[in-house]
Parts: C-alpha cells; structure tokens; sequence
C-alpha cells in the first residue's frame, strides 16, 4: 500500500474503467523495455508497478477494496494499526471512532418546464453506503462479537480530567473495542472491518417550483455514511436546467419569442401562444411592429421561496414565410408592385 496507483496511473479517483483503460496502454506503450535499452531495468521496474496498479483498478472489486484502504489512510485512522487476523477472541478491528460521513456534491439536469412546476426524482447517488455482508458492524458475518464490557457497547468512555474549575468528564475513545462498541473475532473481508463500502442510495430529490439554474440545493444527513456509526454527511444538489430556444427566463420574469405572420401583423388577429401553464390566445392590434412585447401579468416563474410569479412577456416576431406555393408567389409579386416596389432590385 506504500504506492498510491492512482498518482501511479496519472487519473483522478473518480476515473471510469475506460480512463484506467487508457492511462495504462499510454504508459504500457511508453515504458516497454524495448524501448528503454538506456534503462531497461529501470523501465521494467517502473512498468511493474504500472502493471501491479492498472490489476487492482481495473478490477471493481479489488478497486473498491483498495478506494476503502486509500479512505481510511486518507482519515488518518489506521496508519499504525493495519487490519489483520487475530488470534485470540477479542480481536478489536480497526480503530473506528465515529467520524461524520462525507458530503456528497451532484449535479441534476433538469427540465426548463420542470423548473417552472418543481420536481420530484428518486435518484441512485454513488456514495459510502453500509456494508451489507457484515450489516456495518465491519465483523466477519459468523463470526462470534461480543459487546465490549468496557464501555458497555457504546464505543466511548468518560474519563475524569481536572480543570481549573474541577473535574470534569470527557468522552474519550473506548481503548478496548477502538471505539466500536463490539469486540469480534474476524473482520469483514469485504469492507476490511470499517462497515463502509462505495456504493449507492436512491435518495428523493424534491426540487420547488422555480428553481433556477444553478441553485445549490443541500439535502442535511442525506451524503456518505459516517464510521463508525458517526452522523451522515449532506448531499448538495447544483440545478441544471436546460435550455429552451424560444423561452428564456429573467429574475423570475418569463420571455416567449413568438413568429406571427405578416398578415397578422399587418391586420392584427388572434394568436394561440403555447406557455408553460397551457394555452394562451393572444389579440394582435393591427400594424403590430416586430419585437413588440406583450406583457401577461403574473404568469411568469414562482419566486422558489416567495410563491409570487414573475411576469410572462410574449415577444413578437414578423418572419418571411416558408414554403410559398406559386399562388403565394404570385400575390407577393402583386403585393410587391402594387407598394410600388421595383421588381428588377427584387430580381422578379
Ligand atoms: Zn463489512
Ligand atoms: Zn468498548
């Protein structure tokens, strides 16, 4: 365990199986000792230890084994106390103070309608989760535990230490079970005895109406489980919302870039506008300019904490017509001499 093989390997912790793929043919290409007759021995050297990283990361099982190891190094818990068998019955595992569990960050795409109506999902977030061979306990599932008598399970001890003021009693780490509350005779293999492994929970995610891109939503208790039966971190949701062409939102205030036709324009008419609430019918005034803006008070966004809508702003837009059948084209062309055009800078 002295080497780190993702620092071996060059890729994040959260490389997928494709990145470990790839880091290890790169450097499987580079340190072939073929092509390091000036070190040859050197080159197989280093490649072994290439080799030796890329068999535990590119296999899920021994990769999770090796995350969990990295963990605990990482938490400072078991630098002087590897886990190992014991002899005897009262073997303690690994030290296991509770610890808090890790925050987990996440970012969830959503809908742009789905942020006007708020939203609901169960979602499968990747995090240290319970191990469920040994139920958490990190024992060998079996295999004889005990409570431990010294703290009489509950993993932590008082201890009177004097202050200027008088004794007083603190909560200290109970050395007989390391903190575990049990004493047991052989650790879980899977989760080597911390009763943690990576894993995911599918965690309801509730978002308010309104909610706007790039909102953090922080879900308290709802991250990576803690050790040692210590508290679970918090899940932080950022908001992604996709965009829409012809919508956009401003504050809380909603835009709808709508097309009318230049004869609605010109003689004004009815509009059917599809909004985020449904249908809307629109009365164009006659000789209506493009870009004019009709205001519709109160059907913008919800104020995600307020509940008071925004705005909805319909802005209109005159575009030439598509598609002309030669009917079409011929009136255009009649439209066009009558209103005086020239018909040779029209190329007609
Ligand atoms: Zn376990
Ligand atoms: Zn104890």
């Amino acid at each position: 365990m002295a080497d780190d093989y993702y620092v071996i390997l060059g890729i994040e912790e959260d490389a997928t199986q494709d990145d470990v793929k790839r880091a290890y043919r790169k450097l499987a290409k580079i340190m072939h000792p073929d092509l390091n007759k000036n070190d040859p021995t050197g080159a197989a050297e280093t490649f072994k230890k290439v080799k030796e990283a890329y068999e535990v990361l590119s296999n899920p099982l021994k990769r999770e084994k090796y995350d969990l190891e990295l963990m605990r190094r990482g938490s400072g818990l078991f630098t002087s106390n590897p886990p190992q068998q014991s002899q005897g019955y009262a073997y303690t595992g690994p030290p296991l103070a509770p610890q808090r569990g890790s925050d987990v960050k996440l970012v969830m795409k959503i809908l742009f309608q789905e942020s006007f109506t708020g939203v609901k999902k169960g979602i499968d977030v990747k995090m240290p989760v319970r191990c469920t061979n040994c139920g958490g306990s990190g024992s060998a599932p079996g295999t004889p535990v005990s409570s431990c008598p010294t703290c009489r399970g509950s993993g932590a001890l008082l201890q009177p230490v004097q202050t200027p003021q008088g004794y007083i009693n603190q909560r200290i780490v109970c050395t007989t079970c390391n903190g575990r509350g049990i004493l047991m005779q052989n650790f879980c293999q899977r989760c080597s005895g911390i009763g943690l492994v990576n894993g995911s929970e599918n965690v309801v995610i509730s978002l308010p109406p309104g909610v706007e891109d790039g909102a953090i939503i922080k879900l308290n208790g709802k991250g990576g489980y803690g050790l040692g039966n210590g508290p679970r971190g918090d899940l932080l949701i950022t908001v992604n919302v996709e965009e829409v062409p012809n919508m956009k939102r401003v504050d809380n205030d909603l835009y709808i870039e709508e097309s009318i036709s230049l004869p609605k324009a010109v003689f004004g008419g009815k509009q059917r506008v599809f909004t985020l609430e449904g249908r809307r019918t629109l009365r164009i005034p006659p000789m209506t300019r493009s870009r004019t803006e009709f205001l519709i008070e109160s059907e913008g966004f919800p104020d995600p904490v307020t509940g008071e809508h925004g705005d909805l702003y319909v802005v209109v837009y005159i575009d030439p017509p598509e598609d002309l059948s030669e009917g079409a084209k011929k009136a255009l062309k009649k439209f066009a001499m009558e209103m005086g055009e020239d018909l040779n800078d029209l190329g007609l």
